[in-house]
C-alpha cells in the first residue's frame, strides 16, 4: 500500500486526523515484475540464436579468407560488428533485469585499476581504430572491487566516448588517487552535454534529445547500469561537460 497524506495533530503532537489517499500499489508492482520477467526471458531467448549467427559468421570468415575478396570480407566484418552490438544490448537488458530483481551481486577482488583500463582499451581497439586513445599506465593502482562490473563501467564510458565524438578526435583515459579514493576519468572531444542533462543521463532509458546525435543508436541503459554498479561500490559517478566542447565522465570508488 502507498499512503500519502498529512497528519493533523492537536496540542502536544497528539494525532487527531489523517487527510490523504491510500492506493493499492500491488498491481503496479506485479506489472513491474511481469515486465522485468519478460525482458529477462526475451533477452535470454535472443542470446542463443545470436551466438549461433556469430559462430557462422566466423566460420564463413575463415573459409573465405583465402579468397581475398574485399567485398565479402567487408560484409562479414560489418555483420560481425552488428552482432556484437546486439549482444552488448542483450547483456545490458539482462543486467538491467538482474538489477531490478535485486540479483546484481558484487564479487570483490584485489586488482590493478590501470591494468583493467588497459584491458578495456585493448578490447575497444578490437572493434575500432577510429579515435586516438591517450592513456598513461605507468603506475599501479591497487583497488578492491568487482573487476568485471567496473570493467563494464569503463567499457561503457569508452564506447560512449567513441559514439558521441567525431572520428579522428582524442579520447583520454586516466586514473588518480586522492584521499583513499581512485578516480577514473574518460575525456572526449565530442558533442558534449547541456548542464540540464548532466544528472539525467544516468537515469534509466534517458537519452539526450539532440539533432546532432539522433542517428546514434542506443537505449539509455548503459550509464544507468554504470551508476548502479558504482553506487554499489559506495562510489560516485558524474560528468563534466559543455555542449559542443566534449565531456569527461568520472567515477570514484574507495580503494
Ligand atoms: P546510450 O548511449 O545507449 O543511449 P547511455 O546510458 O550510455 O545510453 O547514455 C545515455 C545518454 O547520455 C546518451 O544517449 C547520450 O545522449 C548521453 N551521453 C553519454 N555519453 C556521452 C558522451 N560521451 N558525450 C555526449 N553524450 C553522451
Amino acid at each position: 500500500l502507498s499512503i500519502k497524506g498529512k497528519l493533523v495533530t492537536a496540542e502536544r503532537q497528539k494525532p487527531v486526523r489523517m487527510l490523504g489517499t491510500v492506493i493499492d500499489i500491488s498491481e503496479v508492482k506485479r506489472d513491474e515484475i511481469r515486465k522485468n520477467d519478460f525482458i529477462a526471458m526475451a533477452s535470454h531467448e535472443l542470446k542463443t540464436p545470436l551466438t549461433s549467427i556469430k559462430s557462422y559468421i566466423q566460420v564463413l570468415a575463415k573459409k573465405l579468407a583465402a579468397n581475398n575478396d574485399a567485398f565479402v570480407d567487408n560484409a562479414l566484418s560489418k555483420a560481425n560488428n552488428q552482432v556484437n552490438k546486439m549482444t552488448d544490448l542483450i547483456h545490458g537488458f539482462l543486467d538491467l533485469s538482474k538489477l531490478e530483481s535485486g540479483k546484481l551481486q558484487l564479487k570483490p577482488e584485489l586488482f590493478d585499476m590501470n591494468r583493467l583500463l588497459g584491458d578495456c582499451i585493448a578490447e575497444l581497439l578490437l572493434s575500432t581504430y577510429s579515435h586516438t586513445i591517450i592513456f598513461d599506465n605507468s603506475h599501479i593502482v591497487n583497488v578492491t572491487g568487482d573487476k568485471e562490473k567496473l570493467g563494464q563501467v569503463v567499457g561503457n564510458f569508452l564506447s560512449n566516448a567513441v559514439k558521441y565524438s567525431a572520428k579522428g578526435t582524442r579520447i583520454t583515459v586516466n586514473s588518480t588517487i586522492t584521499d583513499g579514493l581512485v578516480t577514473v576519468a574518460v575525456t572526449d572531444q565530442g558533442v558534449g552535454i547541456k548542464l540540464k542533462d548532466h544528472k539525467k543521463v544516468f537515469h534509466r532509458f534517458y537519452r539526450v534529445d539532440s539533432e546532432k546525435i539522433k542517428n546514434v543508436s542506443g537505449f539509455g541503459i548503459g550509464l544507468y547500469l554504470s551508476a548502479e554498479i558504482v553506487q554499489s561500490h559506495k562510489g560516485k559517478i558524474w560528468v563534466e561537460s559543455t555542449e559542443g566542447a566534449g565531456s569527461t565522465f568520472y567515477f570514484s570508488i574507495p580503494l
